[in-house]
């Protein structure tokens, strides 16, 4: 018999869509003209991405031309970073982020520090959200971007957007948001939150990988990352990826229509998840803050365990979760996220991340929570740190677990 798989890590990528897969199929198998071209072929293709754009835009309240198709969320960064601190280079050099970005924002941020640009990082509360005051602090006449994302990968908090939105506006200084999370789960109005620059990414949102777009303000002047041809309104060369670009806004379109009921569905599990491992599990803590976060996302340190090992015994049963850190070559490293919300390096690298789709079952749920609750009984009977905490409060094993 095949394993049954539970996935719950939706924030790192999502299944695509079906009818999202049959949108795109027309456009590698017939429809494979090259939108530059001007027989009929290439026109339908041309045709195709500007409905694209106009299905995305109007999402974000938005407009068609304000929409650039890029490789990903991570392109999508990188060119609003790197290329505003280029194009208003004659307005100053200083940059204000947070320090729980994706390393698509932080990574950025370090390179332009070694192109002689200045960055603030703003840190958070124990919730992740970020203090409107400090960011007005944080503002000097040099300023020319505040970058903050919209909802945390890690933790679920969605950020004050449109209080920065206003603080940016009245101050002169362009907005972007990484909204690669946010997209297509809560509403977002680009007009309404004052957002200058938006990212986000397709396969997130049951959509393809590999493509992702830049929401670009109109009127607003922006350099070029990628040189070459005049697709994209000659912002960004590169042949279209028209499947992907199809495929992207059928399931930008699908988020959108449905984001309630699968909101409200995810937020279900959520709360049921959050509920019970509070109650069942002792020495364990919810990252992010209560309300103010993504529907289905559900993250907690577990004293005295890695989180990693966690995701490896919760692998065994079929069930792909993540650890709130990231795993580089093979390093394990607390994540900044969690250590930026003041959690100790125990709690940062005893955390797991469960993100849910609204397909997930309640009876799955129920699963989860038993396999997490005896997965999370083995290793800390196997931890040392555990033992010896017990020992000092004159506990044993069996009475604490
Ligand atoms: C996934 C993610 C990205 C990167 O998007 P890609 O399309 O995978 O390049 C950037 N920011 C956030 C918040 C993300 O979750």
């Amino acid at each position: 018999m095949e394993k049954r798989i539970i996935y719950l890590d939706n924030a790192a990528t999502t299944p695509m869509d079906s009818e999202v897969l049959e949108s795109m199929l027309p456009f590698m198998r017939e429809q494979y003209g090259n939108p530059s071209a001007i027989y009929s072929m290439g026109s339908s293709a041309k045709k195709a991405v500007n409905q694209a754009k106009r299905r995305i835009a109007a999402i974000l309240n938005a407009k068609q031309e304000e929409i650039f198709f890029t490789a990903g969320g991570t392109e999508a960064d990188n060119w609003a970073l790197k290329m505003v601190m280029e194009t208003y280079r004659y307005k100053g050099r200083h940059l204000i982020t947070t320090a729980i970005e994706h390393h698509a924002i932080l990574h950025t941020c370090r390179y332009l520090e070694t192109q002689g640009v200045e960055v603030t990082y703003l840190g958070v509360d124990e919730d992740g959200v970020i203090d409107l005051e400090e960011l007005k602090q944080a503002i000097r006449p040099d300023t020319v971007l505040i970058s903050v994302m919209f909802a945390n990968n890690e933790v679920g908090t969605v950020e004050p957007i449109r209080e920065i939105g206003e603080i940016a506006r009245e101050r002169g200084i362009l907005f972007h948001t990484d909204a690669v999370q946010a997209f297509g789960q809560v509403p977002i109005d680009t007009e309404e939150m004052h957002i200058d620059l938006l990212s986000a990414s397709g396969h997130k949102i049951n959509g393809p990988k590999g493509v992702g777009f830049l929401y670009i303000r109109s009127g607003l002047e922006l350099h070029s990352m990628l040189h070459g041809g005049a697709q994209e309104s000659g912002r960004r060369a590169g042949t279209e990826n028209v499947p992907g670009i199809v495929g992207m806004a059928v399931a930008a379109q699908k988020a959108a229509d449905n984001m309630k009921t699968k909101g409200a569905a995810e937020m279900k599990l959520q709360d049921y998840l959050i509920d019970r491992i509070e109650r069942e599990i002792p020495y364990c803590r919810l990252n992010g803050h209560r309300t103010k976060r993504l529907p289905g996302n559900v993250n907690f340190s577990f004293r005295f365990i890695q989180g990693e090992s966690l995701v490896l015994m919760l692998d065994r049963k079929g069930i792909c979760t993540s650890s709130g850190s990231a795993c580089t070559s093979g390093e394990l490293n607390p994540s900044h996220v969690l250590l930026a919300l003041g959690r100790n390096e125990e709690e940062a690298e005893g955390a797991l991340r469960i993100t849910l789709s609204e397909k997930n079952s309640m009876e799955e749920m129920e699963f989860v929570v038993e396999c997490l609750k005896e997965a999370v009984q083995k290793l800390r009977s196997i931890s040392t740190q555990y033992t010896d905490f017990c020992r000092k409060n004159q506990k044993t094993l069996t009475e604490e677990i």
